[in-house]
């Protein structure tokens, strides 16, 4: 049963979701998505992706840096949020989280919230790509998922 909540009667102190708090290990993510840019953790000597990520590879104990990523890849898999209980989408239910297997590397996930279709359409295995909204409340842009165009 999907829960509605009206707009209007959401007190302030929930309008509006909880804010990033970039630190050193997620400052650069933070960096690159107020320009659009999606990135990932990624070993500067090896290659490996990481997510979340690191100061040094888990492979080979190298040095890491953000680099962009396509933002193309699979739904590994999903829920879909019908209780109004997170502060900034009390009145947004029913919507789907989703963990994108992104494709630069198999295992490479990203969380995310999936938009443009109905949670009931959404699957794994599902192609997905992901765009840049404006997070309410504060300054920061965050990345979701749509289903891919082709
Ligand atoms: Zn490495």
């Amino acid at each position: 049963m999907t829960q509605t909540v009206d707009k209007r009667t959401v007190p302030e102190a929930f309008r509006y979701p909880p804010q990033p708090v970039p630190d050193a290990d997620t400052k650069p993510f933070w960096e690159a998505a107020a320009k659009d840019e999606l990135t990932v953790c990624r070993c500067q000597s090896c290659g490996l992706w990481m997510q979340p990520p690191l100061e040094r590879c888990r492979a080979c104990d190298g040095t890491t840096a953000f680099e962009r990523v396509a933002g193309t890849g699979v739904i590994y898999t999903f829920i879909v949020q019908r209780q109004a209980a997170v502060a900034g989408y009390l009145d947004k239910t029913p919507y789907v989280v989703a963990l994108v297997d992104l494709d630069e590397q198999t295992g490479l996930r990203l969380p995310g919230r999936v938009v443009g279709i109905a949670p009931e359409e959404v699957s794994c295995g599902m192609r997905v790509e992901a765009r840049f909204t404006e997070l309410a409340g504060g300054d920061f842009r965050v990345p979701v998922f749509s289903p891919a165009a082709s």
